[in-house]
């Protein structure tokens, strides 16, 4: 059996767990079904059993082999990861609210990524399914060239009134496609890949000089959101350079257990970052800096790619993060508007940041920012959640517009490119009529306004 790519949890790593059931209240599976197998300490628990049972089939074997002597090893382990195992860690959205939650630092998200990569490993999956997750973390991810193209097949199929066709004749519905459909994003007019190898000068004295990491999916459908970040970044004193060659930094690989395909990922990505001396690698997406800032995880303490990843992960901030400690210097227009904040669950559970885009969104003159029952609650997203678990997706978005629409808010606030996804699917789904935007958008509309 080959051994999983990165870090494995150790004992201490699951002991950590005292079963004190503190998390269940803020995990949101647990919320919707009350069910001990699909909470923190349940999965735990579950994860503890197929660790346990692999080191006794893995003790069996080995002294099967000796005494047969037949140079065959026979391990047992696919027996272990049984379709109920599948289920329950499939259904956890990785939000690591639990994280946040827990009094005794259990770290929840290194435990389930691996137990995903475990599955990835040991579990077969029907053809279609492993075929497909091939392609998208294998293939079209890792390369920038394979999203234009798909992106324009996309775009072609939004714009030429296919979309609109496939709706209105219920072919979606027929395909049982309807639901996941409303998360698809609308690909850009002008792809963000054009500006890799730009660099943006600072608006006057330079304060500091960062690279910006890009995101892959983002740089065919929220373009403009990489455009506001750098305005907002410039106009604050930045000079931004958006590096050639950089990759998708590996996230949704990761939380799919996928971990060679994210390794891969890792080991392009911090080269480039790292040659040259840049303050900050900045991003706009909660989701890509968690991971960027946890590449350790994903190499042994013995490999070089180690070293190199505690280097590189010290340098990555958050957009929110990186502004709310350098100090907003530029002029700030009032926008006498009411606005909520969703905390995307990479950024105050991965990250722990919670702070930052509330001062930031505070600086706004004339604004008044609400608080929003459960925000740290996750929307749904959560990845490509939205996609793979979209009935569960659904209610989770279903409570969170409910909240929303609650603070008469007309905009609601994030800081991470798939809850803005999410939540403009919910404000179309439940005609709330809110406008979605990130935290920089709203400040490069204040810049401008
Ligand atoms: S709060 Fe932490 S220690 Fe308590 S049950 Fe949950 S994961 Fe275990
Ligand atoms: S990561 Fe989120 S969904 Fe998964 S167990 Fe923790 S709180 Fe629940």
């Amino acid at each position: 059996m080959s051994p999983i790519p990165g870090q494995t949890p150790t004992y201490e790593d699951y002991a950590r767990c005292i079963h004190c059931g503190l998390c269940l209240n803020a995990c949101p599976t647990y919320r919707l079904w009350n069910l001990e197998a699909d909470s923190p300490r349940g999965r735990i628990h579950q994860m503890i059993h197929v660790a346990q049972s692999e080191i006794q089939n893995k003790a069996t074997s080995e002294l099967n082999h000796d005494v047969q002597g037949d140079g065959s090893i026979a391990t047992q382990s696919e027996s272990l990861i049984t379709d109920s195992f599948v289920d329950h860690i499939s259904k956890c959205l990785d939000c690591r609210a639990c994280e946040t939650a827990c009094p005794s630092g259990v770290e929840y998200g290194k435990l389930v990524e691996h137990a995903r990569a475990r599955i990835e490993r040991d579990y077969e999956r029907p053809w279609l399914a492993q075929v497909t997750r091939d392609f998208v973390f294998r293939d079209l991810l890792p390369s920038p060239h394979r999203i234009i193209d798909f992106a324009r097949v996309l775009r072609l199929y939004q714009r030429s009134g296919l979309q609109a066709i496939a709706r209105a004749i219920g072919v979606l519905k027929l395909l049982g496609l309807s639901d996941r459909e409303r998360f698809l994003p609308r690909i850009d007019d002008d792809f963000f890949y054009g500006r890799f190898g730009w660099t943006y000068p600072a608006a006057g004295p330079r304060r500091a000089r960062v690279a910006f990491f890009a995101g892959c999916i983002a740089n065919v459908t929220f373009s403009r959101l990489n455009e506001a970040t750098i305005r907002v970044l410039t106009a604050n004193g930045c000079e931004v350079v958006v590096p050639r060659g950089q990759l998708c930094c590996g996230a949704l690989a990761a939380h799919a257990g996928v971990r060679d395909a994210a390794r891969d990922l890792a080991k392009t990505n911090m080269p480039i970052f790292l040659h040259d001396d840049f303050d900050a690698v900045v991003t706009n997406s909660a989701g890509c800096g968690s991971t960027l800032k946890e590449y350790a995880h994903l190499f042994l303490f013995d490999e070089p790619e180690h070293a190199q990843a505690r280097v590189f992960s010290e340098r990555v901030r958050d957009v929110t993060e990186f502004l709310a400690a350098l100090g907003l210097t530029s002029k700030l227009n009032p926008l006498p508007l009411r606005v909520t904040y969703q905390d995307s669950c990479h950024l105050l559970h991965g990250q722990k940041i919670r702070e930052a885009p509330r001062t930031l969104l505070r600086a706004i003159p004339n604004l008044e920012l609400v608080e929003l029952p459960c925000s740290e609650i996750c929307c749904g997203s959560a990845g490509i959640y939205n996609v793979t678990q979209t009935e569960t997706s659904l209610e989770l978005l279903a409570e969170k517009m409910h909240h929303a629409k609650s603070t008469r808010a007309p905009i609601i606030v994030t800081a991470n490119p798939g809850c803005l996804l999410q939540l403009r699917a919910g404000v179309s789904i439940y005609r709330t009529n809110q406008e979605v935007l990130h935290v920089v958008e709203l400040l490069d509309r204040s810049l401008h306004s």
